[in-house]
């Protein structure tokens, strides 16, 4: 083949790549403002986060509000964090009052209930009308779970689904614990657990909107306002670009067509993609990754945060 031909096939197979292969992700953090962690304050913890995600260059980011959280001790000086937060660029939306479990909830109880989240919330800069489900409970029965899509429609919300359902929240709460109990942890292993276990996700995920869709969706990814992400955000962000991600914002998340479907199933508390793999037929046990459980991450752990024959 002659050069300039051979040069021409490669520049085509290169320009056509990209959006082949893009793979787009945007972070969301769960119940602000949450109980704090073992490593700083809450206020330290939301600084500590706001300048991470800036050095990681991560324009917008999404934080649900669980405005119950404020009437809480560790929900002292919830309110200014919440407005950083807006501030910095982020979008802020709606977590619910109280946190319920949707299918133990009366209907109107947890209508109501979201509602007086939406009331308080709606008042601040960078909100967006999205609501998303406390434990991703959308109610396990029919009844329930269109009745908030109902309910959602009337007060012009939409479920601010995620698409990579995670346990980070288990991986910051065993540091917490061990150090409590005075036992000796290995900062950099903890901190590879959170970034591999989250990158593993996400790619678990991806594959799986492969199958199901033939196409990569704008992802979202499900985060909790913990230490271990103001302390290790920026190495997340690194591996993820290195594998091949590209961060995008939360507005563009929810632009993608997957945000207009409701999915036709009850299998809905893993997230968009689960849900939309479940009523496409596939088999719900090989819909969730196996570091979404508590048991194996705690084994990770063990075996490789906790520093072993410490005293
Ligand atoms: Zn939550």
């Amino acid at each position: 083949m002659r050069p300039l031909v051979r040069f021409l096939i490669l520049a085509l197979a290169l320009l056509a790549t990209p959006a082949l292969a893009e793979k787009r992700i945007a972070l969301s953090f769960d119940d602000i403002p949450r109980h704090e962690g073992g490593f700083m304050t809450p206020d330290e913890r939301a600084i500590a986060l706001i300048a991470a995600l800036a050095e990681a260059g991560v324009e917008q980011a999404g934080f649900f509000v669980t405005t119950g959280n404020l009437d809480d001790p560790y929900g002292k000086g919830g309110e200014a964090r919440i407005r950083a937060y807006a501030a910095a660029g982020h979008a802020i939306a709606n977590h619910s009052h109280g946190h319920l479990w949707y299918h133990q909830t009366e209907i109107a109880d947890y209508i109501a209930d979201v509602y007086r989240a939406e009331d308080w919330l709606e008042r601040l800069p960078g909100k967006r009308p999205w609501f998303r489900f406390p434990y991703l409970d959308e109610g396990r029965d029919i009844e329930r779970r269109d009745a908030m899509r109902a309910a959602l429609k009337t007060r012009g919300l939409s479920n601010g689904y995620v698409t990579i359902d995670d346990y980070d929240w288990h991986i910051d709460a065993l540091a917490t614990k061990a150090l409590a109990e005075g036992r000796e942890i290995d900062r950099d292993a903890w901190r590879d657990l959170y970034v591999e276990t989250l990158v593993g996700t996400a790619n678990f995920y991806e594959k799986m909107a492969l199958e199901t869709l033939a196409r990569s969706p704008a992802h979202v990814l499900l985060l909790h306002e913990t230490d271990i992400a103001a302390l290790y955000i920026v190495d997340l962000v690194k591996a993820l670009r290195a594998d091949g991600w590209t961060i995008v914002t939360m507005d563009e998340a929810y632009a993608d067509p997957i945000a207009a479907i409701e999915p036709d199933t009850l299998y809905l508390g893993g997230g968009r993609l689960a849900a939309i793999a479940a009523a496409a037929g596939k088999d719900p046990g090989s819909l969730v990754y196996e570091r979404t459980d508590e048991t194996e991450l705690t084994r990770l752990f063990e075996e490789r945060v906790i520093v072993q024959g410490g005293e």
